[in-house]
């Protein structure tokens, strides 16, 4: 799924904290809810290893604010990949609903459905090799996470809650745009929770 050359592909992606970002106490990681939409410019992306947040420990300060602003952007590769998929299929769908607990990403009004598509670090996919902690600054890592997966689980509930049919979609799980067509076809076809 996530081959070695995935790295620079999944950049914009791995680093999906919008949701994370709120709750940053840390002043140099403060967000700035500005600009930039996801992307980074095409030299920071091939020189950092955004795989590797310890990394981010090594750049400037300022540096490392870009990074953290520019990684909280909607649109991200797996989200793209994800709305193609549904196109495909003939699905229709809004995003980003303001509406709904936790703004979600897709929302397929007239089927009840929401698909979530999750970055694997920051929403912490189980199991998956993405989801490490970095070594440096454990604590604050942990916290961080705990407060994402939290929040996450609690934006779930109160859609099913509101009888909404929920599908996570994880980060590593659009690189295959049949896989994830097929996947999704049939979970829209299936009367799965
Ligand atoms: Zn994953």
């Amino acid at each position: 799924m996530c081959g070695p050359g995935a790295a620079l592909r999944f950049f914009s992606v791995t680093c999906d904290s919008r949701r994370a970002m709120p709750e940053v106490s840390d002043g140099e990681l403060q967000p700035d809810r500005g600009s930039l939409h996801g992307r980074l410019p095409a030299t920071l992306t091939r020189s950092i290893d955004h795989r590797n947040p310890a990394h981010m420990d090594t750049v400037p300060p300022d540096q490392r604010s870009r990074m953290m602003r520019a990684i909280k952007g909607k649109n991200t590769a797996p989200e793209l990949a994800v709305r193609r998929a549904l196109r495909r299929l003939g699905v229709g769908y809004r995003l980003h609903v303001a509406a709904l607990p936790g703004r979600p990403d897709i929302v397929m009004q007239g089927r009840r459905c929401i698909i979530e598509v999750r970055g694997c670090f920051w929403h912490r996919h189980p199991g998956c090799r993405f989801a490490y902690v970095p070594q440096s600054r454990r604590e604050f890592w942990e916290d961080k996470f705990a407060k994402t997966v939290a929040r996450d689980s609690r934006n779930d509930a109160g859609l099913q809650a509101r009888g909404w049919r929920v599908l996570t979609v994880w980060e590593c799980e659009t690189s295959n745009a049949n896989v994830l067509q097929q996947r999704l076809s049939r979970w829209l076809d299936s009367k799965a929770e």
